[in-house]
């Protein structure tokens, strides 16, 4: 679609970032763009509602930018999912498996309650590691997932067969 074109035409690669071998895909381009990122808030919000979220949650830190103003324009609560140690109240933790090593993320335990539907929101969907493990969260919380949505999905990485099992048959979009 228009919006897809628009949207991958602001996506900026970067060979050789972090380190060699890998292509990064930068999405500030696209953030410095108002009409880009206008049209990537909507289309966040649009799943968001369908989904029938009730509160939106933001993976640290590029997940912040983007779901912080989907969660304004859907009329929606935000929630920050982030690297631990980072939260002063109460949290629940959860470990992943990076490539070298693992990471924890953590979320306000008083943020998700039973009655939650939440919408996970990234800029990419890699491994699927960290969205696998914000799902886990939720899950513990007691809360329901109402879908995952990112900007991009590295496809040959398959982070989309590591999701599946955690969504529960709730949608996985990739704009
Ligand atoms: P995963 O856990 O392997 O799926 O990695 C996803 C996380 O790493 C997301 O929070 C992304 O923001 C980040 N990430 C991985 N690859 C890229 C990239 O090429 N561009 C921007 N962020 C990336």
């Amino acid at each position: 679609t228009d919006i897809q074109e628009l949207l991958l035409s602001r996506i900026r690669d970067v060979p050789d970032y972090p380190k060699p071998g890998v292509v990064f895909k930068d999405i500030t381009p696209l953030l410095a763009d108002p009409a880009a990122f206008t049209a990537l808030t909507e289309a966040l919000a649009e799943i968001s509602l369908r989904n029938g979220a009730t509160r939106v949650v933001g993976l640290e830190a590029r997940g912040f930018i983007l779901a912080a103003p989907v969660a304004v324009r859907a009329g929606l609560g935000f929630i920050p999912v982030r690297k631990a140690g980072k939260l002063p109240g109460a949290t629940l933790r959860q470990a992943y498996e990076l490539e070298y090593g693992t990471a924890e993320i953590e979320v306000h335990a008083e943020d998700l309650t039973p009655e939650d539907r939440v919408m996970v929101i990234d800029d990419v969907l890699a491994t699927g590691g960290t969205a696998a493990a914000s799902l886990e969260l939720i899950r513990r919380a007691g809360a329901q997932v109402a879908g995952v949505a990112v900007l991009m999905e590295l496809g040959f990485l398959d982070g989309r067969a590591k999701l599946t099992p955690e969504l529960g048959g709730a949608p996985l979009d990739a704009l």
